[in-house]
């Protein structure tokens, strides 16, 4: 049996007529950046974020440099990440010339732990503390961070929050939905994501009217009125057949996290059928809404030799993320060394991202929790 990892073709399926006979209006009209499409979904993500408004833009890397860049955080400054996250995260702050700071993770979710944030802002020297300008939380693998704590540090030291929602659209925390809390959220259409565009594609969600404003004149190279500039922008704009194709999407948006959230709990009953708790470790289950962008495993020993086992068996998997930022080459300049964020650390050699797509079937569920639990029990 085949189970990869993620299979977006079944799902275009579902969507194909739709799309086709917008893509050939959108063709004709010759209309194909920025405009009423970009505007109207716009105007559905902030809706479905619960958030007052939403600029689109061209990526979520650039969801979260066009945030960083409406603060105006640059040289001399610093913002607080996790370690154990998609490269963007931290590349997107190194970009603005500022330096990253990472903290450890809470091994349970994965997420930066709000313990450990503090403790890093609580002994920094005062001159250290003046540079800190903001963190950015991210909401990894479709599940929020612990924003209450986070958000309370932060109003206490007044620092700017960056949700990086990247992978966590429709996620909840206490009622609220990822990207409606902080400051700014950003999101991406990337493929692969939950709510994914035909190409890259992004979004930032923010409450404040002022944040809006400046993200929308920033996003066309600062230019306002045109080709007048106070300030330096980018090209950060969205595609309208990208945004045509989000919002087609977006109409089936629960109806797949759905999916998700019920795949999630078919391995769950599977799992503990087959009675391997003390091998595998599944995801932390909390009461707020997990959009399941990846279903992540951890497994105590073997991890990579498990992942050649599986995929000879036919089965997708993936390590998210095998090097942990502060390990990175081109972050060797920061001086961080192994050892430092022992969470971060381990869940990089012991994770391992399990097909979980909305259109899976049991019985690929079930060839999944099967082969890991033979791959196991194999003597050798
Ligand atoms: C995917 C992702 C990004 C970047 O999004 P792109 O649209 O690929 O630029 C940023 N952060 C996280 C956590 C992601 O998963």
């Amino acid at each position: 049996m085949k189970v990869p990892l993620l299979d977006l073709k079944e799902q275009y399926k579902t969507i194909k007529k739709e799309v086709l006979e917008t893509a050939e209006e959108l063709f004709e009209s010759q209309y194909f950046i920025l405009g009423p499409r970009v505007a109207s979904l716009e105007k559905e993500i902030a809706d479905y974020c619960f958030s007052k408004h939403a600029v689109g833009v061209s990526s979520g890397t650039d969801a979260l440099l066009i945030s960083l860049m409406t603060m105006d955080i640059g040289v001399k400054d610093t913002v607080i990440t996790t370690p154990y996250t998609f490269f963007a995260t931290a590349g997107s702050i190194a970009r603005t010339g500022a330096r990253p700071i990472f903290v450890d993770i809470d091994p349970k979710t994965y997420n930066i732990s709000p313990e450990c944030l503090e403790d890093a802002i609580d002994s920094m020297p005062r001159t250290e503390r003046e540079r800190l300008k903001a963190v950015i939380p991210v909401h990894l693998y479709g599940q929020c961070a612990d924003m209450a704590p986070i958000l309370e540090i932060c109003e206490k030291y007044d620092l700017v929050v960056i949700e990086d929602a990247a992978q966590a659209i429709g996620s909840e925390y206490r009622g609220k939905r990822a990207g409606s809390m902080g400051d700014f959220g950003c999101f991406s259409f990337f493929p692969s994501k939950n709510l994914g565009a035909f190409g890259d594609g992004g979004m930032v969600t923010t409450n404040s009217n002022d944040f809006y404003g400046k993200l929308c004149t920033l996003r066309a190279h600062g230019s306002h009125p045109k080709y007048y500039h106070k300030i330096i922008g980018g090209n950060f704009r969205l595609d309208a057949f990208q945004a045509a194709v989000v919002s087609i999407k977006l109409k089936h948006l629960d109806q797949w996290t759905k999916a998700r959230q019920n795949n999630a709990e078919n391995y769950r009953a599977l799992f503990k059928h087959a009675d391997m708790e003390d091998v595998v470790e599944l995801p932390y289950e909390k009461e707020d809404r997990h959009i399941y962008n990846q279903f992540v495993i951890r497994v105590k020993e073997r991890r990579d030799d498990l992942r050649r086992f599986l995929n000879d068996a036919g089965i997708g998997t993936e390590v998210y993320y095998p090097v942990p930022m502060h390990l990175q080459a081109c972050f060797s300049d920061l001086n961080y060394k192994k050892g430092d964020f022992p969470a971060a650390e381990h869940a990089a050699l012991h994770t391992l991202a399990l097909p979980i797509y909305p259109e899976l079937s049991d019985d690929q569920i079930e060839y999944v929790v099967e082969k890991i639990k033979a791959f196991y029990l194999k003597k050798n």
